[in-house]
C-alpha cells in the first residue's frame, strides 16, 4: 500500500492506485446517485468527481446544472462515502463549492490557460485548506501549469496537484488531444513534489482507446487517474463517446499491466511513445491522402463515363507501376513493396470506379 502518496494523505485513506471517478457532468440526482454507486461497488474510487459548470467550446451544448448539481454531488459521496470533487473556474465557483462542502477542487484546461483567471480562483481560495488539482493548459505550455500551481501555493494552498488531460492538436490524431507526456514530464522536473495523475478520458476522447492511455500513463509514473465514468454513457449529455459504466471503470482497471523493470526506463517509454506518436500521425495523414486519391479516381469515373472511356487502362497502369517504383527506389524503398503496394492502391482504384460507373447507370435507368 503506498500511503505516502499525497492523495491518500489528503483523504486519509489507504490506496494503492488514486482513482478519481465520476461522470463528466452531473445531470440529475438520480444519475449522480447511480453512478456514484456503481462506481462504489468497483470499490476501487477514491474520490467522486462531477462537473458542475461545464466549459464548452460550443454554444447552445449542455453548460452544467450549476448550483444544485453540487448538492446532488456531495449527496452523492455521502451516501456512498467517498469524497467530492468538481470543476471551478472563477471566484463564485468556488464560493459555491465551499459552501457546498466539496472536498476537493479542479481547474479545468480552459482555465489554466489564462492567469487572470487562476489568480481569481486562487485569491478566493485565500486562507482555504481545500486540495487543488490542476489541469494542464490546452496548449503544451508547462509554464502556464506551473505558474497557475504558483498562484495557488501562493495563496496559501499546500495541497495541490497537477492532471494530465493531453493537449489540442489540428493535426489528424487518434486521440481526442495529443498525450505529449514530455510536457507532464517536465513539469514533474519543476515541481517534483506535486503527484500528476492522468485523465485518460479527455487524451482518448473515445471509450475505445482509454486502457491504452491508461497503459502508457501507468507505464511512465502517473500517480494515478481520473476516468470519466457514467451510469448510461451514451445517454450522457457531454463527452457521451469518451464515458464508461462503473463495472466497465472494474475491469479496465482490473487489466492494467504492472510493467517489468525495462519498461520502468522513463527515457525509453518516452522516446517510444513519441516516435509512436508520430508513426499515428503519418498513418493517419497516409489515410487522408488516400481518402483525396478515392474522391479524385471518382470524378475520373466520372470523366470517362462522359466520354464513354474504358476504365482500365493498361498503358496508364504500367505507367504508373514504372513511375511509382522508380520514385520509391529514388526514396530508398524496397521495389517490391511499392509494386504491391501500388497493386492493391490501383485494384481499389478500379474497384471504386466500377461501383461509381454502376451507380451512374442504376440513375439513368
Ligand atoms: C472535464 O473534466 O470534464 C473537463 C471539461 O475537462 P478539461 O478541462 O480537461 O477539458
Ligand atoms: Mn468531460
Amino acid at each position: 500500500m503506498d500511503v505516502t502518496h499525497p492523495l491518500a494523505k489528503w483523504l486519509n485513506k489507504n490506496v494503492k492506485l488514486p482513482l478519481i471517478a465520476g461522470p463528466c457532468s452531473v445531470e440529475s440526482e438520480a444519475q449522480m446517485m447511480e453512478t456514484a454507486r456503481g462506481i462504489a461497488d468497483t470499490g476501487m474510487a477514491v474520490a467522486l468527481r462531477g462537473g458542475v459548470w461545464k466549459p464548452r467550446t460550443k454554444p447552445g451544448s449542455f453548460e452544467g446544472i450549476g448550483v444544485p448539481a453540487l448538492r446532488w454531488l456531495k449527496q452523492a459521496g455521502n451516501e456512498v462515502g467517498l469524497p467530492v470533487i468538481t470543476e471551478v473556474a472563477n471566484a463564485y465557483h468556488v464560493e459555491e463549492a465551499l459552501k457546498a462542502e466539496v472536498d476537493m477542487l479542479w481547474i479545468g484546461a480552459r482555465t489554466t490557460v489564462n492567469p487572470f483567471y487562476v489568480q481569481e480562483i486562487a485569491d478566493a481560495l485565500e486562507g482555504v485548506d481545500i486540495p487543488v488539482w490542476v489541469k494542464n493548459p490546452i496548449h503544451p505550455e508547462v509554464g502556464l501549469w506551473l505558474g497557475a500551481l504558483e498562484r495557488l501555493h501562493s495563496s496559501g494552498i499546500q495541497k495541490l496537484g497537477a492532471i494530465h488531460r493531453g493537449f489540442y492538436s489540428y493535426q489528424s490524431n487518434p486521440f481526442r488531444n495529443e498525450p505529449k507526456w514530455e510536457v507532464s514530464f517536465e513539469l514533474r522536473r519543476l515541481a517534483p513534489q506535486v503527484p500528476i495523475i492522468c485523465d485518460p478520458s479527455h487524451i482518448a476522447g473515445k471509450r475505445e482507446l482509454i486502457k491504452e492511455v491508461c497503459q502508457s500513463g501507468l507505464d511512465l509514473g502517473m500517480d494515478g487517474f481520473m476516468i470519466e465514468t457514467h451510469c448510461n454513457p451514451d445517454k450522457a449529455l457531454s463527452d457521451a463517446r469518451q464515458q464508461i459504466t462503473p463495472a466497465h471503470l472494474k475491469e479496465l482497471i482490473q487489466s492494467l499491466e504492472t510493467r517489468s523493470e525495462l519498461i520502468d526506463d522513463q527515457r525509453f517509454i518516452a522516446r517510444l511513445e513519441e516516435l509512436r506518436g508520430r508513426i499515428d500521425k503519418l498513418d493517419h495523414a497516409l489515410l487522408d491522402i488516400l481518402r483525396e486519391r478515392v474522391s479524385i479516381v471518382e470524378s475520373i469515373s466520372e470523366v470517362k463515363a462522359e466520354h464513354q472511356v474504358k476504365i482500365f487502362q493498361m498503358k496508364r497502369w504500367f505507367k504508373i507501376l514504372e513511375n511509382r517504383e522508380n520514385y520509391g527506389e529514388h526514396l530508398l524503398l524496397d521495389p517490391e513493396f511499392v509494386h504491391e503496394l501500388f497493386q492493391l492502391i490501383h485494384k481499389y482504384s478500379i474497384d471504386v470506379q466500377i461501383k461509381a460507373l454502376q451507380g451512374q447507370k442504376d440513375l439513368s435507368s
